[in-house]
């Protein structure tokens, strides 16, 4: 079956995603640095739009839109797209939300174990010619507990991944959780403020909402272990940064790693001067194997939605 359908990419994506859409038909128009200006003039062109991280979908780009059927995002969030403007408009969105699991998750792995043994700090020290082994005293995270705030794709797969370091681990979400995935990890569940008290580390997967923002608070930072530690690769805004910047400088939480920030890109950013904290700029799905594997679902999920069968 043949397509005859126009397909802007407006973004940097893996060039598997334009060879499958034009292997069935599609005519694919690539360009990865198309400005807003540029955009609003041609999007009423094109029967599909496919962004990643770069460009904005905003309400009045969708009302220029008029031909458009589908909006996709070649990645999990969908906070680059004004999705209540596309719904009014009866346009489909779709993102990939498989392809960042495995990287979100061995990001974290990578976190936790740069927190435990210092890493960042000794490749800096070693680098200057500070031979600091002495100070360099680490942890293993073999038999801490590893409290996960969020257990859908990502937080799932990353406590697959720490059960097999030997981390006990303890889960919150407001929704049931997988009851195999209990079973496979040994799962201790947990409201989140007992989560919080009993956890070595505590990692964040859930999205920014509401009910999320600043979800980690002074008061929550409170009750965490001395020595507790905190990744987020989850979204910016669901950890208030002043009051850990707080609790990193009192010396009252152990340490805390981010991948993601209120306000982004984060280059000056006070929790930077922090000895105990390590930053990562947004790189939780910068894997050429996610950026792959997120071009291949969304290429999949199009065929498919054209084919009528999703
Ligand atoms: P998901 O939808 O599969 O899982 C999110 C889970 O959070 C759900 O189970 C949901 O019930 C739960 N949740 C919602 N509100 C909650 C609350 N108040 N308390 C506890 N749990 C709550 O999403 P995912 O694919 O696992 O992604 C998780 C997060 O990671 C998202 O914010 C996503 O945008 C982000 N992400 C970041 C990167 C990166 O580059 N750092 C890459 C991909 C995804």
């Amino acid at each position: 079956m043949s397509f005859n359908q126009s397909v802007l990419i407006c973004d940097q994506v893996d060039a598997i995603l334009n060879n499958i859409l034009q292997k069935n038909g599609l005519q694919v128009t690539y360009e990865p640095q198309i400005t807003k200006e540029e955009l609003m003039q041609k999007i009423g062109n094109f029967d599909i739009i496919i962004v990643r991280s770069r460009t904005t979908i905003t309400k009045e780009l969708i009302e220029k839109a008029t031909k458009c059927k589908i909006l996709a995002r070649v990645g999990v969030g969908l906070d680059n797209i004004d999705t209540e403007a596309a719904k009014a408009k009866n346009i489909r969105v779709i993102n990939a939300v498989e392809g960042a699991m495995n990287a979100v998750a061995e990001l974290v792995i990578g976190l936790m174990l740069g927190m435990a043994r210092e890493i960042p700090r000794a490749d800096r020290e070693t680098r200057n010619g500070n031979w600091i082994k002495k100070e360099l005293m680490g942890t293993e995270l073999a038999g801490k507990y590893l409290g996960i705030v969020g257990l859908g794709n990502i937080g799932k797969r990353l406590g697959r991944l720490a059960r097999a370091l030997n981390m006990n681990i303890i889960g919150f979400d407001v929704i049931p959780i997988d009851p195999e995935f209990a079973k496979e990890v040994g799962l201790i569940k947990a409201d989140l403020d007992t989560l919080l008290q009993s956890a070595d580390y505590v990692s964040l997967h859930v999205p920014l909402l509401d009910s999320t923002k600043n979800m980690i608070n002074a008061k929550r930072l409170g009750t965490m272990k001395k020595t507790a530690k905190i990744i987020n690769t989850s979204r910016g805004g669901t950890v208030d940064e002043d009051a850990l910047y707080e609790a990193l400088k009192s010396g009252n939480l152990g340490g805390a790693a981010l991948d993601v920030f209120e306000k982004e890109p984060a280059t000056g950013n006070k929790l930077t001067t922090l000895p105990n904290f390590i930053a990562t700029p947004h790189i939780g799905a910068q894997t050429k194997e996610a950026q792959s594997l997120a071009a291949n679902v969304i290429a999949e999920k199009i065929i498919q939605i054209l084919r009528g069968v999703l």
